[in-house]
């Protein structure tokens, strides 16, 4: 009943099938039309003399119109396999068969009365053969077939029936039934194949839409090649992966199509090296990443692949997937280059610094060698980056990294530990000289002034180094074992290179012991200030008298300022220490005569306080001392620190009508333009001067001379610092500094000596 259109089965895709079954009819309308026209042709010949013209026109006329009418329906059905056939076709379809059934009964119907046995023998073979092509042109829609042969087999055999003859109606019974039977089974036939046919065509569909989905997914693509290595049955994502045409690729070998340039001269990337190796040794392998070649340009594929073998087991090639990684790798090597460099420098960080040393102390250790390990700390940074601002620091780091890179040969790896912290690995450094070598071009190479911003910056650097594996089997004593001798570098004064060496540790444990005393000096009252005399250098009248810091620690006995003060600028303990030294000094200036001065030591730590100038004033105004007894004694260091912050402080300070004197001139920094930038009341000549030009060092004399000159010009005074003998007096006085002071006058003495001395020198004067 399916098969024949009636009931519709549950299974498959039935509207599909009819579509496919009506479809078929369209394509033999032509030879439909012809063979009832040729039946008709042979009808009206045999029946042309028994029956009028008229009634065979007639029905020549009305099966013309049966049959076209019927062949407009099987054209329209034309397209019925792409879309679905409805019931009212194929009614319509059916009902047009069944009127041609009815048109062809009329001859039967009109020639049994009067036709001879002959004429009815005629017919009947006629339509026999109607019925068996329609049987065979109907194959696909056997309802048709059915209803058109059984309207003509029921007629005949009636007909048959009616004149007796019972074996011709017997015969055209079982004709019928054949028949039926005939293009019922045809269709189920064509049917269970159409079923087949689509069950196939969805599987291959299913199949290249995977292979479609697989094709275009990014960068994924199939490839194989055959025994001999060679490209085989190149897919287009493949060619495209390869920028070339499909075509173009069968029968070359993959080395070749990948290598690039390297096919030639045979020196193959590590990578693909492993895959020719894999290839050859027809091992399978998987995610191998690859360094391919293309046109030029480098790219990182990942192939996997397995060899494959025939039923007889022989090797026919290999067949695998690929991918192009190379975003995923360049931003993996991004991501690692980030973890590996400093980002503000682009030179190596630390991770990257421990790495290259780990490697370069296990190689010094296989060959017997030394490595060595440089931490190179920039010297008045801080002061740079805290009063220029960070831009100008973070360029000034920038340039100084650009230096250090110029000066590292292939033996050296230079990187930046953070902060103005740097650092260099040397390979090898078997040769001793070789660290100090590299040490002092550092040194010299980052002391030379900065042009930044419009700023002339003079930062020093101070490097402390370790020989592995003699001053640390791991990279970590190594590593602080030379921070060890940086740290006593910078504790010289800076500007220096350091060697490590065990008692370094000491040195460092002491430096700790002191902070921690000195944290407590102040409260303890361990402090005490000595007064040092600065006379005229004609008359030889003290003038003035500079306070200077003693510590005399419970722990530690006397230590220097020399030693304590920079620990002290370290760590900012100096501003409290600084602020008891100013009150201390003015209140004991109180004792002295009112023409003398008092000058105080000032860091520049204690300048950018920014309560200091406040503190100068409480200072004056709670001992009573006037402002222009106070002078204030600074190095050229706070201009390098920053123009404008400690100089309006200063500023200020002047302003109150105190003194402010250039400490340590010519030391440093040693540039005369510092002399235009404030109004200073006295500039101190640096004792290395005044020794030198002693010695008539022509430098010295010239920078004396000059220092002089200027003051003179600027309406300055000078003081000659550290004279200690007869002949470093008579130079001075030569070379024309106004002020003196130095041992040869009096060393810093207790405020009781300061007063005894006052004394002596009136009752010298009553005498006089
Ligand atoms: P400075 O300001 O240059 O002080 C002069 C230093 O030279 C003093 O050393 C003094 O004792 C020494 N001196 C003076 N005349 C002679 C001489 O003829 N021959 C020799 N060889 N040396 C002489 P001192 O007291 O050890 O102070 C060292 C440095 O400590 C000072 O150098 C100063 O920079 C710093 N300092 C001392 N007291 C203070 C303070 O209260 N505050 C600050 N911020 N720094 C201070
Ligand atoms: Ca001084
Ligand atoms: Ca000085």
């Amino acid at each position: 009943m399916a098969v024949l259109g009636l009931v519709d089965s549950a299974e498959g895709d039935w509207a599909r099938l009819r579509g496919l079954q009506y479809a078929g009819l369209s394509r033999l309308v032509s030879t439909r039309l012809a063979a009832h026209a040729l039946a008709a042709l042979l009808v009206v010949q045999a029946l042309a003399g028994t029956v009028s013209i008229l009634i065979l026109l007639s029905w020549t006329a009305l099966l013309a119109g049966v049959m076209v009418h019927g062949a407009r329906i099987d054209r329209s059905l034309e397209d019925a396999d792409r879309r679905r056939v409805t019931r009212q076709e194929i009614q319509r379809q059916t009902v047009g068969a069944v009127a041609a059934g009815a048109v062809w009964v009329i001859p039967i119907v009109l020639l049994s009365p009067y036709g001879s046995g002959e004429q009815r023998l005629l017919v009947w073979t006629v339509m026999a053969m109607l019925m068996a092509g329609t049987a065979l042109a109907f194959a696909t829609v056997p309802l048709s077939a059915v209803l058109f042969n059984a309207i003509l087999g029921i007629a005949s055999i009636a007909i048959f029936m009616w004149y007796g003859k019972m074996t011709a109606a017997a015969a055209a019974v079982t004709f019928v039934i054949f028949l039926a039977v005939g293009s019922i089974e045809a269709a189920r036939a064509f049917l269970a194949g159409k079923v087949a046919e689509a069950g196939m065509a969805e599987k291959s569909e299913v199949v290249s839409l995977l292979l479609r989905e697989f094709e275009e997914g990014e960068a994924d693509w199939l490839w194989q090649t055959d025994s001999t290595r060679r490209v085989r049955s190149a897919s287009p994502r493949f060619a495209f992966a390869l920028g070339e045409d499909p075509e173009d690729l069968d029968g070359k070998p993959l080395i070749q199509l990948i290598a690039g340039a390297s096919w030639e001269d045979g020196h193959f990337h590590s990578s693909l090296h492993d895959l020719a190796e894999k290839l050859k040794r027809r091992e399978s392998f998987s995610n191998l990443l690859v360094r391919v070649t293309l046109h030029g340009h480098h790219r990182w594929w990942e192939l996997s692949a397995s060899p494959k073998f025939d039923e007889n087991a022989n090797f026919i090639g290999f067949r695998g997937v690929g991918s192009d990684v190379t975003e995923q790798r360049e931003s993996a090597d991004k991501i690692a280059h980030l973890a590996r460099y400093d980002t503000l420098t682009g030179l190596p960080n630390r991770l990257m610094l421990t790495e290259t040393l780990g490697e370069a102390m296990s190689e010094a250790d296989r060959w017997r060698m030394r490595c060595g390990f440089m931490m190179i700390d920039l010297d008045r940074f801080k002061a740079v980056n805290d009063t220029l601002g960070h831009l100008v620091g973070d360029q000034l780091l920038a340039r100084v990294s650009d230096r250090l890179k110029s000066l590292m040969s292939d033996n050296e790896l230079c990187g930046r530990l953070g902060g103005d912290e740097f650092a260099i690995v040397v390979r090898d450094a078997t040769d001793g000289d070789r660290i100090r070598h590299v040490a002092n071009a550092v040194i010299t190479a980052l002391s030379q002034p900065y042009e930044i911003d419009h700023h002339t910056l003079y930062v020093g650097a101070s490097v402390g180094s370790a020989i592995g594996p003699r001053d640390g089997a791991t990279v970590e004593t190594l590593m602080r074992n030379a921070d060890l001798a940086l740290y006593r570098a910078k504790d010289e004064g800076g500007g220096q290179h350091f060697d490590y060496e065990p008692a370094l540790h000491a040195h460092a444990e002491e430096r700790r012991k002191l902070e921690f005393s000195l944290r407590h000096a102040l409260e303890r009252g361990e402090f005490a200030l000595a007064y040092q005399p600065v006379v005229d250098a004609i008359t030889e009248e003290p003038l003035s008298f500079e306070a200077l810091l003693r510590w005399n620690s419970a722990e530690h006995g006397q230590v220097s300022p020399v030693k304590f003060i920079p620990l002290a600028e370290d760590t900012r303990l100096i501003v409290p220490i600084g602020e008891w030294v100013l009150r201390t000094a003015c209140h004991e200036a109180m004792n002295w005569p009112s023409h003398i001065k008092v000058a105080v030591n000032v860091s520049g730590e204690q300048l950018l306080d920014p309560s200091f100038a406040e503190v100068v004033v409480s200072a004056l105004a709670s001992s009573g001392l006037p402002p222009h007894r106070l002078e204030i004694e600074v190095t050229e260091s706070i201009f390098v620190r920053d123009g404008t912050a400690a100089q309006q402080t200063l500023e200020r300070i002047m302003s109150l009508g105190c003194g402010v004197a250039l400490d340590d001139f010519g030391t440093g920094y040693s540039s005369l333009g510092y002399l235009r930038k404030l109004r200073f009341s006295t500039i101190k000549v640096d004792r290395s001067f005044v020794q030198g030009a002693a010695r008539d060092n022509p430098e010295s004399l010239a920078i004396v001379r000059a220092v002089v000159a200027m003051a003179d010009a600027l309406e300055m005074s000078t003081t000659a610092e550290g004279v200690e003998t007869e002949e470093e007096l008579a130079k001075i006085r030569l070379l024309g500094c106004k002020k003196i002071q130095g041992y040869f006058f009096g060393r810093p003495m207790t405020p009781a000596d300061a007063i005894a001395m006052f004394e002596t020198l009136a009752l010298r004067s009553i005498r006089a």
